[in-house]
């Protein structure tokens, strides 16, 4: 056996030897020898593969506990572990970069002079919420006012008081003058911890009670989205359906990363399994989105989605000529496909006020 000194290996490998002497301790990659003596390593030319394998994960950023997963599996099984890391990583960046732009936003009008004139931008909306044709109760809530939408999906034993207790504490942010530029982040996230706390104080921590919560509030210049488990948001925009949530689902993520198809994910017997809920999770997702008039927002509950292609929401959501016409007809069409779950929606019409 060629064996090669720990530098000769270092410098053929591209890793140092104070790495290899750590991935040795943690069982990452042996030394082919140690002298029992001087307990000098040496390394055969044989490991140089793994070696490098080793060297490219650390590269991606990989933590050590799963390259050594990644370093045992054969090449295929690699690859596909490999791909699954990248959509985590892509998966988190995606949330962080939403977050890091919401703060420029917020840090840059939080210094600038307020901004002159009338605000030129209003929101219309309405909500609609039913039962389903299979569940017995309702526990779906859903709320439309001036400046707040919102829908929350609760689920377990205390699902409605879950769900109800959520929305019913983001309600001020309703009642307030509106959010004071540069103070949205703060004030949303505050608001979401809240609705946490009241969710825990009517489900005791029971363990098995949650609920998802979307909302969204209106900034004057455009809608701050604050969003944790399966519900989702959809923005029309150009005729074109855009979904601007990322579920917290186990699907989902089996989905993003690609150990599912997404026709597989359709008849998932874990569809509704949650990653992330109110009341366990705080952490919600928040971004800020831009409005122009003509933007046509929806929120909406699992019930939709998972009986209804959202083809055929952007058809309906395209047709309805106001808010109110479009949660009906959204409802309907779930009820017409079975209603299998509580149904809920909530649309918002970005307008510009007459006269
Ligand atoms: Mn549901």
């Amino acid at each position: 056996m060629d064996l090669l000194t720990i530098g000769a290996f270092a410098k053929a490998s591209g890793l140092s030897p104070k790495a290899l002497r750590l991935y040795d301790e943690l069982g990452l990659l042996r030394p082919a020898r140690v002298d029992p003596y001087t307990g000098y390593r040496y390394y055969a030319v044989a490991q140089l593969d793994r070696a490098r394998l080793v060297a490219w994960l650390r590269r991606l950023g990989m933590p050590l506990a799963e390259i050594r997963a990644v370093a045992a599996l054969s090449g295929a099984d690699a690859a596909r572990e490999v791909r699954a890391y990248w959509a985590r990583v892509e998966a988190e960046t995606a949330v962080r970069r939403d977050l890091a732009a919401f703060l420029v936003t917020e840090l840059t009008e939080s210094t600038e002079a307020p901004r002159e004139g009338p605000t030129m931008l209003e929101l219309r909306c309405a909500a609609h919420s039913d039962r389903g044709h299979v569940r017995p109760a309702n526990q779906d809530t859903v709320y439309a006012g001036r400046r707040l939408l919102a829908v929350a999906d609760g689920f377990g034993p205390a699902g409605a008081p879950a769900s109800g207790a959520a929305v019913e504490a983001l309600r001020f942010l309703d009642e307030e003058d509106g959010p004071r530029p540069g103070n949205v982040l703060n004030l949303l996230a505050d608001a979401v911890r809240g609705a946490g706390d009241a969710v825990r104080d009517v489900t005791e921590e029971d363990g098995e009670t949650g609920t998802t919560l979307t909302a969204l509030l209106w900034t004057g210049s455009g809608l701050a989205l604050a969003h944790i488990g399966d519900s989702r948001a959809y923005l029309l925009r150009g005729g074109g359906l855009f979904r601007i949530t990322h579920d917290h689902s186990v699907v989902q993520s089996l989905l993003d990363e690609g150990r599912l198809t997404p026709a597989e994910a359709e008849s998932h017997p874990q569809r509704s399994m949650l990653l992330k809920a109110l009341g366990a999770d705080p952490d919600p997702d928040l971004r800020l989105h831009e409005a122009l008039p003509g933007d046509r927002y929806l929120l909406c509950s699992d019930g939709l989605t998972g009986a209804v292609p959202d083809d055929r929401i952007r058809e309906l959501l395209a047709a309805a000529p106001d808010p109110e016409t479009a949660v009906r007809s959204l409802v309907d069409a779930a009820n017409t496909a079975g209603g299998p779950d509580n149904v809920s929606c909530v649309v918002g019409d970005v307008v510009s006020p007459v006269g």
